[in-house]
């Protein structure tokens, strides 16, 4: 099944030059708006919007009338923010170097914090009225009923707001809450000297952590890896104490916040926003752990085709065999359309139009931003930004990418705007789940067996990656914030044990500990900027792998859990989290709902091997 546009003209090899890149390969704005001239119609019509919006203060109390007036126009410009916002942040995007578009977009910025601030008063204002009340005002006026969810949600979360002078403590201690995260960044980049080390083939080279990761997943001699993962962790090492001194910080305010807010630990008011239950982290950590064997069956494994004397978390990422395939773009987004079949012709053909409508930004070029992207712009269609180079890896953020578009189209379509965003803790299902089509799909076409086992090696990483390491996470930042709850001591050397202690469990003899390897704590940017934030990358996996293995399963359980899924990126933020989750048929406190990711790897671990032997 070939699209139309396939016959025009071919892929620019490496174009450097935006100019050069045909334009069915780079993305069409127009959709969001005509011309500069409309973009600031809109600006204006936003910047007044906003001054009405302020005008509104104090009338809630008259009645469910005004209380309607304020959702509405709320919603009006919220949905109108998202065109003003993405017409001139898409187009930065795509050449950063461009002064102009970059005014444009802090313009924007500006005009954002000026809609925060008029728009502060009415989560306060709303919260003086008694729930009952309101109850009462939705009863009486039926378009009220919309706006339910998200008054409850409010109404629940005001059981830990404080009285105003403890609101008042609490907004003054923010300035200091930042500072760890703040002396982090400072500390590991601003600061932080990297070493040059001379690489076997006599280069030498400066392991910034860029070039560490390139070195771990290129550098087929294990000496080299090595010396990168000393040269990196050598620059923590030395400033260990202070890193240790700024994650107690982290721990500290976390605890302090916490107390203050009357949650029994930092873990429960970590996941209060949301309304997830402790039990869901807990029983992520207690299943996984118990569930390590797949895992370290997989690094044994590795540990003998690299045939390595001693085998490292330095060795995780070199690929098991040298493998150079180019991937074309237009043959990938036929094979991701394809793969796409399990969840019906519908969901293909809207995917397909993403595809053929120029809604993705394809190739690198000067100036243009790194990574990949999918952009929900209400009211237009989402964009998807990528620096698509042929690799496998590209094939499938390609296929990612897509996943969150399709989440958007279809939740954008199905919800009135206030429930029309998703949550973080759903996000990376529909993603997961895309990638998860792929792989099959292209596992049962390739007659290639180096391709295979890179396709193997693929998907076991993205498990042993985006789930146990990060279970791994989650399980030390819950044992370190314990030891600030139970007012244990906190240092350098309990860090780096604790961190120690879980490398042993989860991998136990599979792996050798470099002496150096528990100090990773100190590398990870997420355990001082987002605490708890870790574990639903994992959350997600465990989701999309339960849900990837009922679609593809064939006859009435795939075509149940087909609609159970598409309802599920329908729902949007119409819920919590959780509650969609469970109606899509994932219960994330059941073990079994992890346990299925451990089945998963040990399943394909058991087919790498039969590939390696094959060899
Ligand atoms: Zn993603």
């Amino acid at each position: 099944m070939a699209s139309e546009t396939l016959t025009h003209d071919a892929p620019p090899a490496r174009s450097r030059r935006r100019e050069d890149i045909p334009d069915r390969f780079k993305w069409n704005l127009i959709d969001i708006f005509e011309s500069w001239d409309a973009w600031q119609v809109a600006y204006a019509q936003l910047e007044q919007g906003i001054a009405r919006y302020a005008t509104l203060k104090g009338t809630l109390a008259q009645g469910p009338d005004k209380l309607l007036d304020a959702f509405r126009l709320s919603e009006d410009l919220g949905q109108l923010a998202y065109r003003v916002w993405y017409f001139p942040s898409l187009q930065y995007d795509t050449d950063q170097r461009d002064n102009a578009l970059n005014a444009r977009r802090q313009q924007v910025q500006i005009l954002f914090a000026r809609m925060n601030q008029a728009e502060s008063w009415f989560n306060p204002e709303l919260l003086q009225i008694p729930l009952d009340t309101v109850r009462d005002w939705i009863r009486r006026e039926p378009a009220l009923q919309l706006y339910t969810f998200a008054i409850e949600n409010l109404y629940r979360q005001q059981e830990h707001v404080l009285d105003d002078a403890g609101e008042r403590l609490m907004s003054l201690s923010s300035r200091l809450a930042s500072a760890p995260n703040d002396a982090y960044w400072a500390l590991s980049t601003a600061d932080a000297k990297f070493p040059d080390v001379t690489l076997s083939s006599g280069e030498t080279v400066t392991v910034s952590y860029g070039q560490y990761r390139a070195i771990l997943a290129t550098r087929r001699e294990q000496s080299d890896r090595e010396k990168a993962f000393v040269a990196i962790h050598g620059t923590y090492q030395a400033s260990l104490n202070t890193y240790a001194s700024l994650y107690t910080g982290v721990c500290q305010r976390d605890w302090f916040q916490a107390r203050a807010r009357g949650y029994k630990t930092t873990l429960e008011a970590a996941l209060h926003g949301d309304n997830i239950p402790t039990s869901v982290v807990e029983n992520l950590i207690g299943t996984t752990r118990a569930g390590a064997a797949p895992l370290r069956r997989y690094h044994r494994l590795r540990r003998r085709v690299l045939n390595v004397p001693s085998y490292h978390v330095y060795d995780f990422s070199i690929p098991l065999v040298t493998f150079e395939k180019k991937y074309q773009y237009d043959d990938v987004l036929d094979w991701i359309v394809d793969a796409a079949a399990p969840l019906g012709p519908e969901y293909q053909a809207r995917m397909r139009a993403g595809f053929s409508n120029r809604w993705i930004d394809v190739y690198e070029n000067e100036g243009k931003r790194s990574g990949a992207y999918s952009a929900p712009v209400y009211g237009t269609h989402p964009y998807m930004l990528l620096n698509y180079t042929d690799t496998l890896d590209d094939v499938f953020t390609t296929a990612h990418e897509m996943g969150h578009s399709m989440h958007t189209i279809l939740s954008h379509q199905s919800q009135p705007f206030i429930y029309s965003n998703y949550t973080i803790f759903v996000a990376e299902v529909p993603s997961t789940l895309s990638e998860a089509l792929l792989l099959e799909y292209m596992l049962a076409r390739s007659t290639d067996p180096a391709e295979r086992i890179v396709l193997l090696q693929h998907a076991i990483d993205n498990i042993t990656g985006t789930f146990y390491t990060q279970v791994l996470f989650a399980d030390y930042e819950l044992r370190a914030h314990r030891l600030a709850e139970e007012d244990k001591p906190i240092t350098a050397d309990i860090l780096t044990d604790t961190y120690t202690q879980l490398l042993k469990e989860y991998y136990d003899d599979a792996v050798d500990l470099h002496p150096l390897s528990g100090i990773t704590w100190a590398r990870i940017p997420h355990f001082f900027n987002s605490p708890y934030y870790v574990y639903q990358y994992a959350t997600c996996f465990a989701s999309a792998a339960r849900l990837a293995k009922e679609i593809m399963a064939g006859g009435d359980v795939a075509r149940d859990a087909r609609d159970r899924y598409l309802a599920l990126l329908r729902a949007g933020g119409n819920d919590y989290p959780m509650e969609q989750l469970r109606k899509a048929g994932v219960d994330l406190s059941l073990p079994d709902t992890v346990l299925a990711v451990v089945d998963q790897l040990d399943d394909l671990v058991t087919r790498l091997e039969r590939e390696l032997d094959r060899r």
